[in-house]
């Protein structure tokens, strides 16, 4: 094995016996290797994190919980990594996810399923993608993790397991050095039981990176005015209001908006009509990006390659021996939209995601920092829904209904896609057993802390 590192599991197979149930961790790093540890010094001193799967780091692998890239080994860490080092913060370990970010559950990786170590006498899922991510924090096995968003990947996981999670807004946090799903959606997010922890964090990652060319600049920064503390208007997009939600989400939905009324806050029904489209926008568009990311992983330039040394076959062989199910269900989606004979599908999503992101704007009073000539209906400050539609299937129910239609699986992510698209910041926190989020206009997160503490 690599310096500094231990195997914690491989394949699927428990490697070493003193790991837990939760599969949250694939890899653990050595104490004595300096690769890992932080500065000592630095306003993250004396904390610990673990870092999703596909952001690299120089100790160990990034593997992205795909055989594609089982024995890669990075020989840089991603910027967020290096950032949170310089601050002191001890790193532990690489989480589980589903295969490349895609998926709900964390049940796609060729490490084996995550187990959600909330519920002890049943296997549940713990969501995903970033479920190891997740599981591992609820689990007390670091301060906070890193996992990124395409799609809800952080809120998700962090609603089914119980803990805080928090998507930057589009562009924030750089992402150089984080393996890419869909570009025009990837963020880096931030997971942790304590909210003041995920804010101190945010803050050391909140920087401009000339690395990553998606990176908002300096002078949009500087330009962005922040919603102040203080009495806010809350909206609840009726587009959310759907019969899907179970009875406990409902209830802790009504306990939240009852708590905010008590801190003095208002609230306001809005309607975002475009919300009702954006399960098939997202994937209309994720997996366009997704194909078109993935043709990289051919085994000639980069990624496994087959045993099969045929010429004509070694591309296909390759891919097929090492991308999952579910990755290749996304690779022939994303192929078929992008190839002339579907119309215009690609297109008429973007189009559909700038009608969305026209509406959020529209209910928000603050300015959009990369719009012009905005039109105002509404003024809220905040906005507030459930992040999942209950709480977390056992694995086995969970596999039920994918193999029923995999369609069931998307399904899961229709409250977080719709602030995806838009790119808005939004924070799980959790209320009475299931996550509560909020989401605010495009570079307005640091109300998100202040709001979610209020609540807790
Ligand atoms: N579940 C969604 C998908 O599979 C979101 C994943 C993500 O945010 N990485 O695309």
């Amino acid at each position: 094995s690599r310096r500094g590192l231990t195997a914690v599991r491989a394949y699927g197979t428990l490697t070493n016996k003193s790991c837990d149930r939760t599969n949250s961790v694939i890899w653990r790093c050595d104490d004595s290797d300096s690769d890992s540890v932080g500065s000592g010094s630095g306003v993250l001193s004396g904390t610990s994190f673990i870092v999703k799967d596909n952001i690299a780091t120089k100790v160990g692998y990034t593997t992205a919980a795909s055989k594609s890239l089982h024995d890669y080994q990075s020989p840089f860490d991603a910027t967020v990594v290096r950032l949170l080092r310089h601050q002191g913060s001890k790193l532990v370990g690489k989480a589980n996810l589903d295969e490349f970010g895609m998926g709900s559950s964390t049940t796609n990786s060729m490490f084996g399923p995550t187990i959600n170590p909330k519920y002890d006498n049943e296997d549940r899922i713990a969501g995903g993608s970033s479920g190891g991510s997740a599981a591992a924090v609820a689990a007390d096995m670091a301060s906070f993790s890193l996992g990124t968003d395409t799609g809800g990947s952080v809120r998700l996981p962090a609603s089914y397991c119980g803990v805080v999670g928090f998507k930057p807004t589009y562009g924030r946090i750089s992402r150089w050095g984080v393996i890419p799903y869909a570009q025009t959606l990837d963020t880096v997010g931030i997971l942790s039981k304590d909210v003041d922890i995920v804010e101190k964090v945010y803050e050391v990652l909140n920087q401009y990176d000339e690395k990553d060319p998606t990176c908002m600049t300096t002078k949009v920064r500087n330009n962005i005015v922040s919603t102040a503390k203080g009495q806010l208007t809350i909206g609840i997009p009726e587009q959310f209001i759907i019969e899907e939600l179970d009875q406990d989400t409902k209830i802790a939905w009504e306990l939240t908006l009852h708590k905010l009324v008590q801190l003095g806050h208002s609230l306001k029904v809005v309607s975002i009509p475009s919300i009702k489209k954006s399960l098939s926008t997202y994937y209309t568009l994720a997996t366009a990006e997704a194909a078109s990311n993935l043709s990289r992983y051919d085994g000639i330039r980069y990624g496994y390659k087959s045993d099969n040394n045929n010429e004509d076959d070694t591309i296909v062989s390759s891919r097929c021996e090492s991308f999952g199910q579910e990755v290749q269900r996304r690779i022939i989606l994303g192929n078929y939209t992008l190839s002339s004979e579907s119309g215009d599908h690609y297109l008429k999503a973007a189009q559909v995601r700038q009608e969305l992101v026209q509406e959020f704007n529209q209910v928000f009073k603050l300015p959009h920092p990369l719009l012009e000539n905005e039109l105002k209906l509404n003024n809220c400050d905040v906005l507030v829904s459930p992040t999942a539609l209950s709480k977390p299937p056992t694995l086995k129910e969970y596999d039920e209904k994918n193999e029923e239609n995999f369609l069931n699986s998307y399904l899961n992510d229709i409250l977080t896609v719709p602030a995806s698209l838009a790119g808005l910041p939004t924070i799980s926190i959790p209320i009475n057993g299931t996550g509560i989020q909020f989401m605010t206009q495009y570079g307005d997160d640091s109300i998100l802390f202040s709001i979610a503490r209020d609540v807790l």
